[in-house]
């Protein structure tokens, strides 16, 4: 098999309807990196000069592109690109957004927060936690408390959505009360962006972080921030680190228009199309749309199956869902992984700590008829493993009434 083949005359219309990835690859049912469309690939194969006027149109197409995203017209925001995956995106927002005297409330609720939890205490940052455990949402009046406890604390730092759990966590209940108390609001929206939609001035946000390789489709290689204008020029000498100093790297693109250090030319032109692509879908709305039906599509055929999700469908988001293990102890994860790969599937072990789960994307190129191939691919693949019935054990169902209460 070659490595990037072309597609046959014909095959592009069938990309274009989803159809399966070129090259005969599996679908990644991955939270990123994700299937992504031919173009998007095919947008690689051509080799941009840094500094070359071309792209550095191309870096502020896309800084426009992603600020009007998070719906603003550039007046208050600015996108500052960030090299590295998005850990890199976010510790660079953390370290430059939060001066060194400051102190963050934390708000856990999987791996992602204790994520940014385990940054702050690299950077040296103050802060404190709300642990929620694996997957309960932190809510608005626990944090109204905490904030009126301790008016030493500057910052608030949540996960849009919690990609170890799938859980989609209250963004403006959580916004509104940071506003009131005067707070600063920092949003690791990695997994949400471009699907879900988010207006960052009515919010009060002082800085979000995303990636390349989530919602937007493209390939991994760079984060990005956006951000207060005026708080990132206030932000000058807060970063812990040459590289990841988000306001050197906006002052020198503001007066440069390039990157401070070389810069992944592949995967912007590839994250330009994808770009392009979400639009033409309809933006974050018809993004939304398509992965909404992707979870529905995949949550209630699995629950045929007589599978069980982990969150009750309030709390479900449209970027992946966490399933129990079934009780039956024909059941193996490792087994059932790869039956599913060898259907052309590759699914996701679960992340959490009380009760063994797995998880399945929803974004990528794919749409409900992928999703419906998925639950085909589970149903063959439990009656390979002699598994009758996907019910979970009783000590998950318990587990999960604990959100009900
Ligand atoms: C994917 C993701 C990240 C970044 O992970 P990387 O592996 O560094 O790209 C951060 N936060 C959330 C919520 C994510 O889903």
């Amino acid at each position: 098999m070659t490595a990037n083949p072309k597609p046959e005359a014909g095959l592009e219309v069938e990309i274009e309807a989803f159809g399966p990835p070129v090259g005969g690859e599996p679908y990644l049912l991955t939270p990123g990196p994700l299937t992504t469309a031919y173009s998007v690939k095919q947008a690689m194969l051509r080799d941009h000069g840094s500094w070359d006027a071309d792209f550095l149109a191309m870096t502020a197409d896309m800084r426009r592109q992603l600020v009007s995203l998070a719906g603003d017209d550039g007046s208050n925001y600015a996108c500052v690109p960030m090299q590295g995956s998005g850990t890199f995106a976010v510790e660079a927002m953390l370290g430059t957004m939060t001066p060194r005297d400051s102190r963050t409330l934390v708000l856990v609720n999987g791996a992602y927060g204790k994520r940014i939890t385990e940054t702050l205490r690299c950077l040296g940052r103050d802060h404190v936690v709300l642990d929620k455990g694996d997957y309960l949402p932190p809510r608005g009046t626990e944090v109204a408390d905490l904030l009126s406890a301790d008016p030493a604390i500057s910052h608030v730092a949540l996960v849009h959505c919690e990609t170890s759990s799938g859980i989609l966590n209250p963004v403006a209940e959580i916004a509104e009360v940071v506003k009131a108390h005067g707070r600063k609001f920092l949003l690791d929206s990695m997994s949400a962006f471009g699907a879900i939609n988010l207006d960052i001035g009515a919010l009060g946000i002082e800085a979000l972080a995303s990636s390349a390789n989530k919602c937007i489709e493209g390939v991994p290689g760079f984060g990005f921030v956006i951000a207060r204008k005026d708080s990132l020029v206030a932000a000058k000498g807060n970063a812990h680190s040459l590289s990841l100093d988000l306001a050197a790297q906006y002052d020198y693109m503001e007066k440069t228009g390039q990157w401070r250090f070389t810069p992944p030319t592949h995967v912007l032109a590839a994250f330009l199309e994808a770009l392009r692509i979400h639009t033409a879908e309809g933006g974050i709305a018809g993004r939304g749309a398509r992965y909404a039906n992707n979870r529905d599509t995949l949550v209630a055929g699995m629950r045929e199956l007589g599978f069980e999700t982990l969150l009750s469908n309030e709390w479900l988001s449209p970027i992946i869902v966490t399933f129990f293990n079934p009780a039956d102890p024909k059941f193996r994860f490792d087994a059932f992984y790869e039956r599913m790969k060898e259907k052309g599937f590759i699914i996701y072990p679960g992340k959490l700590t009380v009760v063994d789960s797995f998880r399945i994307g929803c974004i990528g190129r794919m749409d409900a008829s992928v999703m419906r191939r998925v639950v085909e691919a589970a149903r063959a693949s439990l009656a390979e493993l002699g598994v009758e019935h996907a019910t979970p054990p009783e000590s998950a169902l318990a587990e999960r009434a604990k959100l009900a209460a």
